[in-house]
This record gives structure tokens, sequence and C-alpha cells, in this order.
């Protein structure tokens, strides 16, 4: 049984005092919410003040990327022991945001996913298609090469140590949402494309949906037998969303 994962994404967002009152408001929350993992992602310069606000609490935090080497002249970069040493169990990884505004490549990515698990993090990795892809009929195409770039650096058993998050460019920030049976669809052919090479890691893994969920479209999208949960950008800013969302998997 997999266990629900809801993730807040808080992109560049905040500042000491609101993301202190956002945590302060989450973790309130959190005795309503027991089945679901939950994790949040700040924005770098807060991650050490959020997971102090974190303890004690069973929220768990992430990073919004993490450096694909460990220590050295990468200006600007974050690496895995940095990211561990503030707090972090997660890292998302290759989110659209990264790959279409900053250049990531399916290869940095793959190698971003493999620092993270040399430095015990567990990869929150992103993929999925653009609405022209959509329209051109290769979305599943578009998904299996994002994952075949892992599985060439990492293997497949890679998969097992973190979780997939497929969010439709289309769907991120946009309040276009994919309907339940489309997300179904294609979470169902991403694991059914990784059962094809290890069935067991197919059935372990946890995918989630990412792209304007809130609390009017969460249960239903998190009832699809393939969705294990959500990344949430624009609603997880907001605790009273945000707790919401965690609380449809109850
Ligand atoms: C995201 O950026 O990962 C995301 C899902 O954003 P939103 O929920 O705002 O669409």
């Amino acid at each position: 049984m997999r266990q629900v994962m809801v993730a807040g994404n808080w992109k560049m967002n905040g500042s000491s005092e609101s993301v202190k009152e956002l945590m302060a408001g989450i973790a309130a929350g959190m005795s309503s919410v027991t089945k679901a993992e939950v994790v949040v992602c700040p924005p770098a310069v807060y991650i050490s003040r959020v997971s102090g606000a974190a303890d004690g609490s069973a929220v768990k935090v992430g990073s919004q990327n993490i450096c694909d080497e460990d220590s050295g002249a990468f200006t600007g970069e974050l690496s895995g022991d940095m990211l561990k040493d503030v707090g972090c169990e997660y890292a998302i990884i290759g989110h659209s945001e990264r790959r279409a505004l900053y250049g990531e490549t399916d290869e940095l990515v793959a190698k971003r996913f493999a620092a993270a698990r040399r430095n015990g993090i567990k990869p929150l990795f992103c993929i999925g298609e653009t609405l022209e892809e959509r329209e051109s009929g290769v979305t599943n195409d578009v998904c299996a090469r994002q994952i075949d770039a892992v599985i060439a650096l990492e293997g497949v058993e890679a998969l097992a140590d973190g979780v997939i998050a497929y969010e439709p460019v289309w769907a991120i920030g946009t309040g276009k949402v994919a309907t339940p049976e489309q997300a179904q669809e294609v979470h169902a052919f991403i694991r059914g494309k990784i059962a094809s090479l290890n069935a067991e890691v197919a059935e372990g893994l946890r995918i989630l949906y990412g792209g304007s969920m809130n609390p009017g479209n969460a249960k239903e999208l998190i009832g699809q037998p393939d969705i294990d949960g959500g990344l949430i950008g624009g609603a997880s800013l907001k605790a009273e969303d945000f707790l919401a969302i965690c609380q449809a998997a109850e």
C-alpha cells in the first residue's frame, strides 16, 4: 500500500515573516492529517528556518533543486550535503520551470537525481509534457524520455528511492487542471512502463500529480488508482488550502 504524499512547492515566494506564519499554520493543522506524508519545499534561504519550525511536527522539508556536483566551484548551487545539513529530506528535481527557464536538460536532471541519491536525499522527480506536445499526441513519449534519462544513468531500481511527480506543463499555475481521467491515463502509462522493467519498483513507486491541484479537485485526483498524492504550487502558499489537500487523503 503506497502512502499518499502531498508536497508543497513554495517556489520564489515569501519573506522571513510570511514563511514563519505559513509553517506555523501548517504545523498547527497537522493533527487532522493522519494519512498523508507532508513535505514543504521553501525557497533555499528559508530552509533552515522552516526546518526549525517543522521540528516536532510531522512535516518534512525539501529543497526546490540540488546541484549535480558535491562541492567546489559551482557558484550559486547547493550541494546535497548542504541541503541535508539544513534538514532537507527531499529535493525537487527537474521541475518544468527549471527545464524551460534555466535550460535543464534530461541529462542534467538525471545527474541531479543521482546527486540526491548519493547524498541520502529523496528525489521528487518532475516530468510532464507541454501543451504543444500533448496536442501532438506525444505525452507518453515525453514522459518516457524524461524517465529513461534517469534509468540510463542510475538504473530502474534507483526510482524506488524517490517519488515521481507527473506535472503537465499546461496545467502548472494556469488554473487548468488535467481531468482525473487524463491524469490517471498518464500515471498508468508511467507505472506500466516502469513495471515492464521492474514490477516491484513500479508497484511501490509513488507517482504524484501536479498542476493546479486545489482543495476542490484534490480528492477526485488522489482517488485515482495510480495517483498517489500531489505536488502543489499555488495552493501550498495558504495553510488552510494546503491542509485541505492533505486531508483529501483521509
Ligand atoms: C508546480 O509548480 O509544481 C505546481 C503544481 O504548481 P501549481 O499547483 O500552482 O499549478
